[in-house]
């Protein structure tokens, strides 16, 4: 029993020397980095305004509830949706829509509103899609209470990235994406250099953190990328659904 406390007592001495406190003394003032060594002053961010509920003054406002002059049918001519009331309709069967002007890597705010009566339901239930560069879709979709498959359903990347969370609104009710597009990058010889990404808030929630996309969004099939311009138009789809829109602008993001 003694030699057992003794032992005991010996392995504690090893412990508490193996465990000395080898931190070095923290410096002095003296010894600190000047803190003016980790400022930086140049370049100066641009100063914009963003009003609350509003539009940030270096936007384009691509459907200010009154004109479609920035927009064309992908068929060709005039875009064939409906203004009323502020609003923009999608008129079933007159084709998607689509800017006339062409964007690369940007922040865009959308406002969308499935229709108030349900008729049909899973993917036949309040579809529309926001395609940027015309190829890669955040859907558009009446999916609440309204089972399809996850990464079709409102909040997700069309076919590849499910939402986070589902914050889908009931419908009828206005709802919000504010989206963050990387577009893709080619080389000269047309291989990809890197694939587009999508951040997205869709009701003000985060549903889509920094995803990377295999290549376009399409219904069927996995096709890769493809090279194409630095700039397309963005699209909005007549999928047969009375969805409608509002407040639509779009910020140029120069990304690093
Ligand atoms: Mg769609």
């Amino acid at each position: 029993m003694k030699s057992s406390v003794a032992l005991a007592a010996l392995l504690a001495l090893i412990t508490m020397s193996s465990c000395k406190d080898t931190t070095p003394p923290a410096p002095t003032e003296a010894e600190l980095p000047d803190p003016k060594l980790t400022e930086q002053w140049e370049p100066v961010p641009t100063v914009i305004s963003s009003p609350a509920g509003g539009v940030p003054s270096d936007a384009i406002v691509l459907f200010d509830g009154t004109s479609l002059a920035g927009w064309e049918s992908v068929e060709g001519g005039d875009a064939l949706w409906e203004v009323k009331d502020g609003e923009l309709h999608v008129v079933p069967k007159t084709k998607d829509i689509r800017t006339r002007q062409g964007f690369g890597d940007a922040q865009l705010h959308v406002e969308f509103r499935c229709p108030p009566v349900v008729n049909g339901e899973g993917q036949g239930r309040g579809n529309s899609g926001i395609f940027l560069m015309e190829k890669y879709e955040v859907q558009v979709l009446d999916s609440y209470e309204n089972k399809t498959y996850v990464n079709g359903q409102l909040g997700s990347i069309y076919k590849q990235h499910p939402p986070l969370v589902d914050v889908a609104r009931p419908p009828g009710v206005w709802q919000e994406y504010d989206i963050v597009f990387v577009a893709p990058r080619f080389d000269s010889n047309g291989a990809l250099v890197s694939p587009a990404r999508f951040t997205v808030f869709l009701n003000g929630v985060l549903v889509q953190h920094d995803v990377v996309l295999r290549g376009p969004t399409d219904y069927r099939g996995t096709p890769p990328f493809t090279a194409h311009a630095d700039k397309l138009p963005l699209r909005l789809q007549d999928h047969g659904d009375l969805v409608a829109y509002r407040n639509i602008w779009i910020r140029e993001l120069q990304l690093p």
